[in-house]
């Protein structure tokens, strides 16, 4: 009896010990609850005061050059290209470029990566390095079908491409052809976005950026069909933001690869050709451009390097597919 007495009174006494303790941490909610609503004001203000500052340095996509010397305009005769890789502004958009040239539309040509992964740099150097995109390969030689012989730098009169020197090279030829098509050196501009990734995040702030410019202007790119890695997501990026009525107007040309795989395409929409016959010699120069060899001066041929039978089928077929998405 007095041992269960004694349990009792013990466990009465640790009872009122847990309720003791459980008052204080209440006590202390309490009391932090009103610290911090007495701070939230100032909380909130000082989130609004520091968020735009980091928000406005984070999101541009640079440009070379950069945009500053734009000047912002509503005029609908706007036309802006985003052009994936050096070559494709000759190979799916140097008709419809040298169509609107003629409507006298103003003409922004987008180059948004320097196609640094490209095969072609182990196909120049003769052999594949620690830097090819098939590293596993490094030290093997690397035949070139175009010319039909192996390259020997050292024999030849230049030095192997590295990766930095393959993509300044690739950016030249756009340059080049871009300016041989008749697009005003000014209204050419060059991303880095990663080549194999761009991202959509990238995309979307650099059509937001040309937006800005000009709400009214017409983006043109390739197909959400397209079968090349980096031309279909350009293709969804854009046709999302013309579902969402960001982007107005836009166009979805076939790459010509995608021409080549899918050959239907051609009886089911339409083939946009040349509407002045005579501007076929913008584009023979354009493709020259990319068919050029003479390494000592840096110009290396670099799209016949890698896509020699799309150039040939443009050759054959100076026109373009105008695709719905
Ligand atoms: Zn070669």
């Amino acid at each position: 009896m007095k041992e269960d007495r004694w349990n009792i009174r013990t466990l009465e006494s640790a009872e009122k010990k847990w309720v003791n303790i459980f008052a204080k941490l209440l006590w202390i909610n309490v009391s932090l609850a009103f610290i911090l609503l007495g701070c939230k004001g100032e909380d909130v203000e000082h989130t609004k005061l520091v968020q735009p500052t980091v928000v406005k340095q984070w999101i541009g996509i640079p440009s070379i050059p950069m945009m500053t010397s734009i000047k912002p305009s509503e005029k609908r005769n706007v036309v802006i290209y985003l052009v994936p890789h050096a070559d494709d502004e000759v190979l799916t958009f140097g008709v419809p470029i040298r169509n609107d040239l003629q409507q006298k539309k103003e003409v922004y040509v987008l180059l948004l990566s320097k196609g640094e992964l490209s095969q072609a740099r182990d196909v120049v150097n003769g052999y594949y390095d620690h830097e090819s995109n098939h590293p596993y390969m490094a030290g093997k030689v690397q035949w070139c079908r175009f010319h039909q012989r192996l390259h020997i730098p050292s024999a030849e009169g230049y030095s192997p491409l590295s990766v930095e020197e393959f993509g300044q090279a690739r950016i030249k030829e756009f340059i080049q052809a871009t300016a041989a098509l008749g697009v005003p050196k000014e209204n050419t501009y060059v991303y880095q976005l990663k080549h194999g990734y761009f991202g959509n995040t990238p995309l979307v702030l650099i059509i937001n950026d040309w937006l800005k410019r000009f709400p009214n202007a017409t983006f043109v790119t390739m197909s959400e069909i397209d079968v090349q890695r980096d031309h279909a997501p350009v293709g969804k990026v854009l046709n999302r933001l013309h579902q969402q009525k960001v982007v107005k107007f836009k166009r979805n040309y076939a790459s010509v690869a995608t021409r080549m795989k899918y050959r239907h395409l051609k009886d089911q929409y339409p083939s946009i050709s040349l509407i002045h016959k005579k501007d076929v010699h913008y584009i023979l120069k354009a493709i020259d451009v990319y068919r050029a060899w003479e390494p000592h001066k840096g110009r290396f041929g670099l799209g016949y390097h890698s896509v020699e039978t799309q150039f040939e089928f443009l050759k054959k077929n100076m026109d373009t597919l105008l695709l719905p998405h």
